[in-house]
C-alpha cells in the first residue's frame, strides 16, 4: 500500500514561481537562468517499506528535492505530513535557494518530506521510517551535497535517528549531514529556537525603521509550534503582548495578554490550544483577522490569500512559516499598507544558525550560546539593511527587494561559474 494523499500543497509551487516569474522580469533575468531556476536541479522520490507496531508492513513515500547548488550544498528541512506533495517539497526547495542567498551564506536551497502523520504512529515505528527514509536518500545527502535539518513534524530527535542511520551507512560519525541535532550529537547551543528568535530579531529592526516602540506592541502567532513558540516567547522578553495563539485545532485569545510560558507547557503536556481555558476560543480564520500590531503566521504555507487578506487588521506581518500569503494576497496588503517582512528574510535565523551548526561540526570547535546569538543577530540585522536599502533604492516592498537581492546573487554566481551547454 502506498499511502499518498495529495489534496493540500499541491498550489504551492505556482504561486512560488509566480514570485520568481514577477522578478525576474523586474530585473530583466537572462533567458537561460530563468529556464534553470524555474526547476529543480535534482528530485528524488523514494518509497520504502517500514514496520509497523501492528505487525504490518506499509510502504511509505518521501522525496528530497535540490533546487539550486551553484552557491554551495542544499540545505532544507524535512517535513512530515500526510499532505506532503513533491509540488510543496519543490516549492520549498525553491524558498530555500532564495533564503540562503538573502542571508548571503554559503549554501543551495534543498527540502525533503515524507508522506505519513507524525501524530499518530508510535516512537519506534517514526524511527523505522527515518532510518529506512535516511538510507534511500544517502544517495544524495551528506555534509558537502545536501544537509538536512527539522521542519514540520520533524524534530532534534529525528534529526539524531538521521545522523546515526547516515553515519552507520559511511562507518564513521558524520554531524555535518544535519542541523538542528540535539547538543549531546554537536549540535548547536541556540539552534532549537533560532528561527523564531530570528522573526524576533527582524521584527524589532523593523520597529526601529518606523520608529515605533516595540514594547506593549500586541502580536498574534498562527502556529505555536517550533518557531511560534520561540519567537512568542522572545517578542514577550521584548516586552509585546501576545495576545492570542493557534495550533491547528484553532486558537485562543486575551486582548489584556496570555501568558506564553503557561500556553507552551499546556501544550507539551499535550493540550490543544482551543481547550486552553486561559482566553476566549477562536478559529484560525479568527485569529488572523483580530485587530494588531503584529501577526506572525508561523502555521503552514498559504494561509492569507485573496479572500481572508482585506479583512486584516495587523499593521506588520513577519513570516515566520515559509510562503503564507499569496501573491494576490500581498498585493492586496500592500495596497491596504501592511508591512510584510518575507519569509526568506523574516525566518531565515533558523537557516543561519544551521550554518553555524555545519561550521562549528567541520571545525570540532563549539560555540558558546552567547556567540550564537551574537552572530545571529548580526547576519540577520545585516540581511534586514541590506533588503531595506534595495527597497529604498528600488521604491519596493520588502518582499520584492529581499527576492532582487537573492536572485541577483544567485545568477551572479552561476555566471560566474558559467553556463554551458
Ligand atoms: P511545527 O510542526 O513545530 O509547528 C507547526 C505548528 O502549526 C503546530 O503547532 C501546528 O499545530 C500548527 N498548525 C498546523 N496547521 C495549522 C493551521 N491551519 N492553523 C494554525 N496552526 C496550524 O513546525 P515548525 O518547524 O514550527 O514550522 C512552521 C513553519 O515555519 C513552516 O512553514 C516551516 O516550513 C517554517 N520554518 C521552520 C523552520 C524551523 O527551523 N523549524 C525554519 C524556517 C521556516
Amino acid at each position: 500500500m502506498v499511502l499518498n494523499d495529495n489534496k493540500l500543497g499541491q498550489n504551492f509551487l505556482q504561486p512560488v514561481l509566480e514570485q520568481f516569474d514577477i522578478i525576474a522580469g523586474r530585473i530583466g533575468l537572462d533567458e537561460k537562468l530563468c529556464m534553470i531556476l524555474r526547476n529543480c536541479k535534482r528530485e528524488l522520490t523514494v518509497h520504502f517499506p517500514v514496520p509497523l507496531d501492528d505487525g504490518r508492513f506499509v510502504t511509505f513515500t518521501g522525496y528530497r528535492v535540490q533546487h539550486n547548488l551553484a552557491r554551495g550544498p542544499g540545505k532544507g528541512g524535512i517535513r512530515y505530513s500526510p499532505n506532503v506533495t513533491l509540488d510543496e517539497v519543490r516549492a520549498l526547495a525553491i524558498l530555500m535557494t532564495w533564503k540562503s542567498a538573502v542571508a548571503n551564506i554559503p549554501y543551495g536551497g534543498a527540502k525533503g518530506g515524507v508522506i505519513c502523520n507524525p501524530k499518530t504512529m508510535s516512537l519506534r515505528e517514526l524511527e523505522n521510517l527515518t532510518r529506512r527514509y535516511t538510507t534511500e536518500i544517502s544517495l544524495v545527502i551528506g555534509p558537502d551535497a545536501d544537509i538536512l535539518a527539522p521542519d514540520v513534524g520533524t524534530d532534534a530527535r529525528v534529526m539524531g535517528w538521521i545522523v546515526d542511520a547516515y553515519s552507520q551507512q559511511r562507518g564513521f560519525y558524520v554531524p555535518g549531514v544535519v542541523t538542528g541535532k540535539p547538543l549531546s550529537l554537536r549540535g548547536s547551543k541556540g539552534r532549537a529556537g533560532a528561527t523564531g528568535r530570528g522573526c524576533a530579531i527582524v521584527t524589532s529592526e523593523t520597529f526601529k525603521y518606523f520608529n515605533i516602540n516595540l514594547e506593549a506592541a500586541s502580536v498574534v502567532v498562527q502556529g505555536l509550534g517550533k518557531v511560534g513558540s520561540a519567537a512568542a516567547i522572545q517578542l514577550d522578553k521584548f516586552g509585546c503582548k501576545i495576545v492570542a495563539a493557534s495550533d491547528s485545532s484553532g486558537g485562543t485569545y486575551s486582548p489584556s495578554g496570555l501568558n506564553v510560558q503557561e500556553l507552551i507547557n499546556f501544550k507539551s503536556e499535550g493540550g490543544s490550544l482551543i481547550d486552553y481555558k486561559g482566553g476566549d476560543r477562536l478559529t484560525n480564520r479568527e485569529l488572523l483577522e483580530l485587530p494588531c500590531d503584529v501577526l506572525l503566521p508561523c502555521a503552514l504555507e498559504q494561509q492569507i490569500t485573496s479572500e481572508n487578506a482585506p479583512n486584516i487588521k495587523a499593521k506588520f506581518i513577519i513570516e515566520g512559516a515559509n510562503g503564507p500569503t499569496s501573491p494576490s494576497a500581498d498585493r492586496i496588503l500592500d495596497e491596504n499598507g501592511v508591512i510584510v517582512v518575507p519569509d526568506i528574510l523574516a525566518n531565515a535565523g533558523g537557516v543561519i544558525v544551521s550554518y553555524f551548526e555545519w561550521l562549528q561540526d567541520t571545525q570540532s570547535y563549539f560555540w558558546s550560546e552567547e556567540q550564537v546569538i551574537k552572530r545571529l543577530t548580526s547576519i540577520i540585522t545585516s540581511s534586514f539593511r541590506d533588503v531595506l536599502e534595495i527597497a529604498e533604492r528600488e521604491k519596493v516592498n520588502l518582499r520584492t527587494a529581499a527576492y532582487i537581492l537573492a536572485v541577483k546573487r544567485v545568477a551572479a554566481t552561476m555566471e560566474a561559474r558559467g553556463l554551458y551547454g
